[in-house]
């Protein structure tokens, strides 16, 4: 296909990708959000998100005029031929996707998109949403097309020009077939599909690595039990094609700002339609209890009783090489030690200002400062690279909790500490 014109509503971390990478596929892109503020630092070329390559694309899409950034939907829908919708989809009401921000788009457009052009969602949302948006359209000239986005924070842009896959769903299939093609470009399957099953591959694909996220963390729990090591099951584990190597890492619990969220969709659109599924509350009961572990194996650690403890935090975002704190396991944690009484200063490389329960400092060497313990709470390289043998000076007690087994245990024992991870033998 030659170059389309598209509309983007919504410039967050799936949105403003969208935008800067259609456009340097050579597509006429208008990006649009609320909030005006942002969308002037975006028009110069200010991206406030941490996503390598991000910032280059949109100022070639700026200096190509194929990019540009409006407030207000209704004037960049007006010539559109697809416009897709990029909008936040929260956790709303006992579990559910919140389509709040879904339905004032349409409500806003629903009466100047040209005829023809298709409506595509790529938030993400819960089946039956491309029939609800054609209901609030009330017109039959508009396509609604389900179009789920897969990229990963942190790696948002090479996701977007190298997925895994691309998924298209409509009840109309020419529509499905010319939003498919908007991504011709790219070398990835596709798969065009009916709008419910899209829809559906969204939420199915994310609860399964979920799912597969709670599994690895009870089995890291099973092994410390049963004196077994992680580390050689996973990799046993991770030979069988079957199984794949990726998402067999224990850790803090899942996070970030869709995992939760979907997870509690999908059991509640189950529940819509009389299942129960029970497989995917008990993944999500299953994250509750890994932060609860976590937390005690901390308490463990400074003698039982957090009640005045000083920890020292390595780590807030909810993984590493970005700044997204929501849903952050990190943040659940640190507020659980707070919560017991314990004092936490918190060290980020990509995390500043103020966040309550705690003191967030600059250097990484600060939280160790009379701290009784360490916590590594996000797998940022550079923390492997730390001076232990200084933190071991500074440090008041000597225990390290790395809840991402990040660090060489090794190491940390040879500085005269003592190492503890998830699901194998302490060190020290
Ligand atoms: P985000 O919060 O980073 O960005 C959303 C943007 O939409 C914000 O800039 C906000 O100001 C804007 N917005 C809100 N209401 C608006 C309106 N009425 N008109 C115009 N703009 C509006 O959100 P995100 O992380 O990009 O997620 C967006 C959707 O994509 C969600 O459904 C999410 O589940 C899905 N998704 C996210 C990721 C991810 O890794 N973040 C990956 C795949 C899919």
């Amino acid at each position: 296909m030659g170059s389309a014109r598209i509309a983007v509503i919504g410039t967050g971390y799936v949105g403003l990708t969208t935008g800067a990478c259609l456009a340097s596929l050579g597509h006429q892109v208008t990006c649009v959000d609320v909030d005006a503020a942002k969308v002037a630092r975006l028009a110069v070329g200010q991206v406030d998100i941490l996503e390598p390559g991000l910032e280059e694309l949109v100022s070639r899409g700026l200096s190509t005029g194929r990019l540009s950034f409006v407030v207000g939907s209704r004037d960049a829908v007006a010539d559109a031929e697809g416009v897709f919708l990029c909008v936040p989809t929260p956790m709303g009401a006992g579990g559910a996707a919140d389509l709040r921000a879904v339905e004032a788009v349409i409500d806003e457009v629903a009466d100047v998109l040209p005829a023809g052009c298709s409506v595509i969602t790529k938030s993400t949302v819960p089946v039956g949403t491309a029939q609800r948006i054609r209901d609030l359209l009330g017109r039959t000239d508009i396509p609604v097309v389900a179009n789920p986005e897969f990229l990963r924070e942190g790696t948002a842009v090479s996701d977007f020009l190298n997925p895994d896959r691309i998924v298209v769903g409509a009840d109309d299939q020419d529509a499905a077939r010319w939003v498919a093609d908007l991504y011709t470009d790219l070398s990835a399957p596709s798969v065009v599909t009916d709008a419910a099953s899209a829809e559906l591959v969204k939420y199915a694909a994310n609860c399964f690595l979920a799912m597969k996220l709670s599994y690895v963390n009870a089995v890291a729990e099973l092994c410390e039990r049963l004196g077994a090591d992680i580390a050689s099951v996973t990799e046993g584990m991770g030979y069988d094609r079957r199984i794949g190597r990726s998402f067999l890492k224990p850790g803090p619990g899942w996070g970030g700002s869709c995992l939760p969220k979907d997870t509690h969709a999908l059991v509640q659109v189950a529940e819509s339609v009389g299942f129960d599924f029970s497989l995917l509350s008990a993944a999500i009961q299953e994250n509750i209890a890994q932060r609860d572990r976590i937390v005690a194996k901390i308490a463990g650690a400074v003698g039982g009783t957090l009640a005045g403890a000083r920890i020292g935090v390595l780590g807030l975002a909810f993984k590493a090489g970005t700044n997204d704190l929501r849903d952050s396991p990190a943040l659940s944690v640190t507020a659980m030690l707070a919560a017991h009484g314990a004092e936490v200063t918190a060290y980020d490389p990509a995390v500043g200002g103020e966040l309550p329960g705690m003191r967030v400092v600059d250097d990484p060497y600060q939280v160790a400062k009379a701290a009784d313990a360490i916590v590594v709470l996000t797998e940022w390289d550079e923390f492997r690279k730390l001076d232990w043998a200084y933190i071991a000076d500074i440090m008041h007690g000597d225990s390290v909790v790395d809840t991402r087994n990040l660090l060489d245990p090794t190491a940390i024992m040879d500085a005269g500490l003592c190492w503890l991870g998830l699901g194998r033998p302490r060190a020290g």
